[in-house]
């Protein structure tokens, strides 16, 4: 996993598939590329994971949501990549017990009605009959749900994960099937066979020491989420816009506003949205908000009303009631909402959407997670199509991915590593300073920023401090005073000087 190496490995080469985009659908594109044995390349601008996928709920589900909405089919695919995902990354995805409390008489019938299609839906692949529990049971479940009207509730079962952890777990797997991933590196054109011809591959920028590469392939994919429309001006100046970007946030609480193992899901705010409260790596978070926002960045900003709204319902729903100086930390993702693509292009839409252009460009976006595995297959296929590559049978719905192991306890901070937590723990019989607790209020070891560095690809302090450990989303104020120690650790293992330790890594 040596960054420089595969710098080199991507000039070198002219790829079967190259991907541009380090998130999850990327990654799924590029996992599925090099299992089905295409030499495969992946260029993200930033870190991998750092935009949306590395923001979201943290759910592996079918979206009670979209039942709602009628649409069966859309579930039906999600809970099948459910169980897959589960089968495939037991260290990383797990089953957990969601409550729905009931305050209104329908709601008891309506809901439990509701989850037992859910359940049916999940089939052989259900993690769980769900039930309606009395007035009892539910406040056995969720201690400090608000006990007022309370009539009792509908118990379910789905998924959770850490995000940015299956990420990274994505790019060891991609590299283990003789992939190149590369962060920091941003595909700033397009290469084509003549003015107006087929694409052929890519220019990029290696954001690190500002070198410019042209990178050639049989077939591009681009798999930027809210960024999809900047690579597609880049094949078509005049491409109408497809994706607009709506806004999530989220807040993180201490687990005392919600002990016990379950999570609170509210089907139908005052407002109409889905709210979760789920506890996660021994914290709470709340969310989410649904807020267009005019322009998609990587660093997206979360708005005085949104946070609001996530406090006033969590005091709605919650009997301790928490203040603006309770929250830990506040995270915010941007969904790409996609329109109505051109009408030059051939479509092929479920949840997410596939487009190809006329000069091959392959753009894949929308979708959720959940199903990062099949947008990958369903867009390697075509990508294959287009750039002519020999046709060869998906095999991800059996790929265990890195680190693989069922022997694993959820509460357990490591078990996010898998095989990989042996592996830690070896550093620090090496050299027992790499034992030390980095913070007293998170559970992270100075080993896990010497393993981000050399196998996992972490460049900076923000890298390791947001994605590899999920510090910063776990408690803001204690990132910070960890991050010098981050920092010197970094600087050492990657052989930076003192200006880069003292440097601004936000
Ligand atoms: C608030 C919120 C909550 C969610 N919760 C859930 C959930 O609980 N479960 C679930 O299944 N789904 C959830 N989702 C949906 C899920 O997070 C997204 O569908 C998914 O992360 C999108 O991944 P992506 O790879 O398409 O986009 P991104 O993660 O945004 O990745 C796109 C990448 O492209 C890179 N890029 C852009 N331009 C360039 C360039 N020129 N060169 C190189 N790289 C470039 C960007 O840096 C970025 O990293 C949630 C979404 C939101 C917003």
């Amino acid at each position: 996993m040596n960054r420089a190496d595969f710098i080199s490995a991507a000039k070198s080469g002219a790829w079967d598939v190259l991907v541009v985009g380090g998130g999850a659908t990327g990654l799924g594109v590029a996992v599925e590329g090099a299992s089905r044995g295409y030499s495969t390349l992946l260029l993200e601008q930033s870190d991998f994971a750092k935009g949306t996928s590395s923001r979201s709920t943290k759910l592996i589900h079918g979206g009670v949501r979209y039942l709602q909405q009628g649409d069966v089919s859309l579930v039906l695919e999600a809970l099948h990549e459910r169980g897959l995902l589960i089968r495939n990354a037991p260290h990383l995805v797990h089953h957990l017990a969601f409550v729905v409390p009931v305050y209104d008489w329908w709601e008891g019938p309506f809901y439990g009605i509701g989850m037992k299609l859910y359940d049916a839906l999940a089939g052989k692949l259900g993690l769980g009959p769900s039930k309606n529990l009395s007035r009892e049971e539910t406040l056995e479940r969720i201690p400090t749900v608000e006990p007022d009207g309370l009539r009792g509730g509908v118990v379910y079962y789905d998924g959770q994960f850490d995000d940015s952890r299956l990420a990274i777990t994505l790019v060891r797997t991609l590299a283990n099937l003789g992939g190149t991933p590369l962060n920091y590196t941003r595909v700033t054109g397009l290469l084509r066979s003549g003015p107006g011809g087929a694409i052929e591959g890519v220019k990029a920028v290696d954001e690190e020491s500002g070198a410019e590469m042209e990178i050639r392939a049989r077939v591009v994919v681009n798999a930027t989420g809210v960024f999809t429309d900047d690579i597609r001006r880049m094949d078509d100046p005049d491409a109408g816009s497809m994706v607009t970007a709506s806004q999530g946030v989220h807040i993180v609480l201490d687990r005392a506003f919600l002990p016990g193992d379950s999570a609170i899901m509210v089907p139908h705010t005052s407002d109409g949205r889905v709210l979760f409260a789920v506890p996660w790596h021994g914290r709470v978070v709340v969310g989410t908000t649904d807020t267009p926002v005019p322009e998609a960045t990587l660093e997206p900003r979360a708005l005085d009303e949104e946070l609001d709204f996530l406090l006033t319902h969590a005091i709605r729903y919650l009997t301790r009631d928490p203040l603006p100086s309770d929250v830990l930390s506040v995270f915010a993702g941007l969904r790409p909402l996609v329109g109505d693509p051109d009408s030059d292009t051939k479509s092929i839409s479920r949840d997410h959407t596939l487009l190809v252009s006329a000069a091959g460009l392959v753009t894949i976006t929308g979708g959720k997670w959940t199903t990062y595995r099949r947008m990958g297959s369903d867009t390697v296929t075509q990508a294959a199509l287009v750039a002519g590559l020999l046709e060869r049978p998906s095999v991800t719905e059996d790929l265990k991915l890195h680190g693989w192991t069922d022997a694993v306890d959820p509460i357990e901070p490591r078990s996010v590593y898998g095989t990989d937590a042996a592996e830690i723990e070896a550093l620090e019989k090496d050299r027992a300073e790499l034992a030390e607790r980095l913070h007293p209020s998170l559970p992270y070891r100075a080993s896990e920023v010497v393993w981000a560095a050399r196998f996992e690809m972490a460049r900076t302090v923000e890298d390791v401090l947001s994605r590899r450990l999920r510090a910063l989303l776990l408690d803001a104020r204690a990132s910070v005073e960890m991050a010098p120690r981050v920092a010197g650790l970094m600087a050492e293992e990657l052989g930076r000087d003192d200006t880069w330790e003292e440097g601004d890594h936000s």
